[in-house]
């Protein structure tokens, strides 16, 4: 059976060699993150040729997704290594850059001082030690309660999710890094920490100014993006729940409700959605996996991810072959009680109506007849979309001579993008063509019906009206 749900793996020191990516492909993944808070310039050069290479290789397309670091603020120097700071104790984040102590400690990002108020939490190392702030002396230090203590190290993360930052989504950092991201090879850029669209058409702005298609994955890590869902999906192409720092800026208890009403409206936009980290964390150690995380990945496909993704697993764990393989086989193992369970399309679609009745046709199909599998003739790739969003039972062939939508469309849920040379001139020949890469690929044999979904004109985006269901190995469509 075909594995509808799709793995995207981070790529990093662990599995960014040809060999390793080799693996990682042939064990389920299906795409891959290259990470912008870690490597140089021209480590990511290096991981980005090896994946291209790996995908000839392969003759499978592979998705690549950029993810740029946004206003991630870290811990400086911490004088020593670092040093315990105990609750109840006080403590005072500085402007200037020093070797930090328990008494005082400074962070990349000086203006911090300006911007939290007296009240507010500072919450250090993923959330592990938490301060509060109970005074403001500007525009040298504040002042903080330590609340819940630990250890603190350098370079270690800050998070203040009660304060409304000034900063922008995109740092200065961002700015030439997608501009860097612009000139390559990918196919999908992640932001971090946006907060509104208006994040989402600044990043659009500069990799159009670059000359770049690449589509963006808003990452929504902060509660206020939760808020913004509806307005970030518009103005993106896919979503991450961002469950790392989500976790942090909000009360972790709240993030499994926050992932399965983000991974709701994602459907009801008929956007992809990703669902990420921490979903094999021990396997970053241990070459087999906790009953709890198998359990997330499986609920995960019953939340409506199009995608799953590894992090820390797969760039710099011990196992990463391994991680995916467990990941791919959860993904399997779930997706037969995920179609039983299944309620269908509760989806209306208003842009295209005739594509959503489409895709609602194409459904209804599949539900009453046998059918092994759904072929698209798609410009874009987004009628590939539509179907996916539907969920449908069965894999769906996408093809398109744009290799841009073939790599995009990587992420869809159930979608298995080939490149055609040349957009066909008849009905006929995407039956034929269908026909043949899906034998060839083992979705349909001679005998089974496919149904087979494309637009007149050919071609053209936007057009799609045709659906026809047709017995493989006896011409033309029945
Ligand atoms: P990161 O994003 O790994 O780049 O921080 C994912 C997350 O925060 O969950
Ligand atoms: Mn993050």
């Amino acid at each position: 059976m075909v594995i509808r749900t799709k793995i995207l793996a981070t790529i990093g020191p662990a599995s960014g060699s040809t060999d390793r990516l080799c693996r990682l492909f042939e064990a389920g993944c299906d795409a891959c993150r290259i990470n912008f808070s870690h490597g140089s310039d021209e480590q990511r050069d290096e991981c980005l040729g090896n994946i291209r290479a790996v995908e000839q290789q392969l003759g499978q397309p592979i998705a690549v997704c950029g993810d740029l670091c946004g206003p991630k603020i870290r811990v400086g120097m911490m004088a020593a290594g670092g040093a315990q700071l105990d609750a109840g104790a006080e403590t005072a984040i500085v402007r200037q850059a020093v070797d930090g102590t328990a008494w005082r400690f400074s962070t990349t990002l000086p203006e911090l001082i300006e911007e939290a108020a007296v009240g507010e939490t500072i919450c250090l190392d993923d959330g592990q030690i938490k301060l509060e702030v109970i005074a403001t002396d500007p525009p040298e230090s504040i002042r903080c309660k330590v609340v819940r203590g630990g250890r603190l190290t350098s370079g270690k993360g800050v998070n203040l999710p009660q304060t409304d930052l000034s900063l922008s989504a995109l740092t200065e950092k961002d700015r030439r890094d997608a501009a860097w991201i612009a000139q390559r090879d990918f196919d999908y850029v992640a932001l971090s920490f946006v907060r509104h669209a208006e994040d989402v058409r600044q990043l659009r702005q500069i990799l159009q100014d670059h000359g770049s298609e690449a589509h963006i994955i808003a990452k929504i890590e902060k509660p206020r993006a939760v808020e913004n869902i509806d307005a970030i999906l518009e103005a993106a192409d896919a979503v991450m729940v961002a469950r790392g720092d989500l976790g942090v800026e909000m009360d972790l208890p709240a993030v499994p409700v926050a992932q399965k009403r983000i991974a709701a409206r994602a459907q009801q936009a008929g956007k992809p959605c990703i669902i990420a980290t921490q979903m094999l964390e021990s396997m970053i150690a241990q070459a087999t996996p906790t009953r709890a995380e198998v359990n997330d990945v499986a609920n995960a496909v019953l939340d409506h991810a199009d995608a799953v993704m590894l992090s820390g697993e797969t760039a710099v764990g011990r196992y990463p072959v391994e991680a995916v393989t467990v990941m791919n086989e959860t993904v399997d193992a779930i997706q037969g009680y995920h179609d039983e369970i299944d309620a269908g399309p509760r989806v209306t679609y208003i842009d295209s109506p005739t594509t959503a009745a489409i895709a609602r046709a194409v459904r209804e199909i599949i539900q009453h007849e046998d059918i092994a599998a759904v072929a698209v003739h798609t410009a874009t790739g987004a009628t590939a979309r539509m179907l996916a969003r539907n969920r449908l039972p069965c894999p769906i062939l996408a093809l398109s001579p744009s290799p841009q939508a073939v790599r995009r469309m990587v992420l869809y849920y159930g979608v298995i993008p080939r490149q055609v040379d040349r957009t066909p001139q008849h009905t006929r020949d995407v039956l034929g063509r269908a026909e043949r890469i899906a034998c060839r690929l083992g979705i349909a044999r001679d005998g089974e019906r496919i149904v087979v979904v494309s637009g007149r004109p050919l071609g053209q985006p936007g057009c799609t009206n045709t659906l026809v269901v047709h017995r493989v190995g006896c011409g033309d469509g029945e």
